[in-house]
């Protein structure tokens, strides 16, 4: 499959026909054990859910070839994805450096989960080369990023990043949920673990919770599959089926995605009831020349400043009808959420809160004029 283009890939990667029947969708494996021939004599080396499944085999070569990655497992969640990687490859004593504004779960499980076990956790201002430069150290096992970032946009530099950390003995993991493979290839940008919530974009149907690690090598895939085989944390065969189907339609998803999200940050600007538009699709935005270099579209996610401050911002997010009040995003329907108070609430008060008068849009591919009209109508009921 690494002949051929994404769009191919996203279609066929993992995705044969059931040889038996000619079935053109492989079937979903609903079950939980495989019978031997034989003590020992596996069919395929399926033995038990847990080890292996094979629909969710077909979902994991898919994302795989998404990613141009040399292998992949698929989890139960993001974070379960995160949490078997993270065991998988640190030890007490190691340090993992964060982006300052990476997902808060992201936060909360290195702060509050793995550091019982040992490991210490320290963010940063990824853009500044300085500040990264300083603040890895001998120590840094991970330095982890997400760009775009949640909710602010900002852009980070992948293979600069990557240069910096490699040079300083660390490996690097890039949370690609918001970009998804189909605009942003980290691996070819020299990272070397990718991670998503599939929950997003790659299901994008907002009917199932996934989480995946993409391996750029084989290095770390066997310490991570232990792990999840050891913890168990692994996708149900139904829910790898539906992530599979979301995905063979992702090219298409992530075009439209950007073009509404696109149209509604050009939009936005021109609002006075709106102070600041993050999108970096907008030549204006401080990462755009990266994100520029770095995607091939600038996706579906915005978040807007509203400039009467805090309270039109939570009266904004209830006054939409189309745009629907949620947590989540990448789902084909729109969302809005306020990040304060909604998934940006475990890091109330922490080094990563984030402003008080910001709306996030995760952009559906409903009509673009449909969604500029009832963000128009939403500023419109604000206050009543
Ligand atoms: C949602 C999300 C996660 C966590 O994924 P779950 O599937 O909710 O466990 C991690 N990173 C990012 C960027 C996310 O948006």
């Amino acid at each position: 499959m690494s002949d051929h283009a994404f769009a191919t890939r996203a279609i066929h990667a993992g995705q044969a026909p059931d040889p038996t029947t000619g079935a053109i969708i492989p079937p979903i494996y609903q079950s939980s054990t495989h019978v031997q021939d034989g003590i020992g004599g596996l069919r395929g080396g399926y033995e038990y859910n847990r080890s292996g499944n094979p629909t969710r085999s077909s979902l994991e070569t898919q994302l795989a070839a998404l990613e141009g990655g040399e292998g992949a497992l698929s989890f139960a969640s993001g974070l379960a994805a995160e949490d078997a990687l993270l065991r998988g490859i640190l030890t007490p004593g190691d340090h993992v450096l964060l982006g300052n504004d990476v997902y808060g779960g992201t936060y909360r499980l290195l702060t509050r989960v793995l550091s019982t076990w040992g490991i210490e956790t320290t963010t940063v201002e990824l853009s500044d080369v300085d500040a990264l430069r300083a603040a890895i150290r001998p120590e840094t096992k991970i330095v982890w990023l997400e760009t775009p970032s949640n909710p602010l946009l900002k852009v980070v530099d992948i293979a600069l990043t990557a240069e910096i950390a490699h040079a300083a003995g660390a490996i690097v993991v890039v949370d690609n949920t918001f970009a998804s493979p189909a605009l942003q290839q980290p691996l070819s940008l020299g990272a070397d673990l990718v991670v998503h919530s599939t929950t997003k974009y790659l299901g994008g149907h907002s009917d199932v919770l996934g989480g995946a690690v993409v391996f750029g090598d084989d290095r770390f895939f066997e310490q991570v599959k232990f792990q999840q085989f050891a913890v168990g944390a692994v996708s149900a065969p139904l829910d790898a089926w539906l992530t599979t189907r979301g995905i063979k339609t992702l090219a298409l998803r992530m075009r439209q995605h950007s073009e509404n999200a696109q149209a509604i940050a050009e939009w936005a600007q021109q609002r006075p009831e709106i102070a600041q538009v993050f999108y970096p699709g907008l030549a204006s935005h401080a990462g755009h020349d990266i994100a520029a270099r770095q995607m091939s579209g600038f996706g579906g996610m915005l978040s807007l400043g509203l400039a009467a401050g805090a309270d039109a911002a939570r009266s904004f997010a209830e006054s939409t009808s189309l745009f629907q009040l949620a947590e989540s995003l990448g789902g084909v329907e729109s969302l809005i959420g306020y990040p304060p108070d909604m998934t940006h609430a475990s890091v109330r008060g922490t080094e990563l809160a984030v402003p008080e008068n910001i709306v996030r849009l995760s952009v559906g591919i409903e009509d673009v004029s449909d969604l500029i009209a009832d963000l128009e109508d939403g500023l419109g009921r604000i206050g009543r």
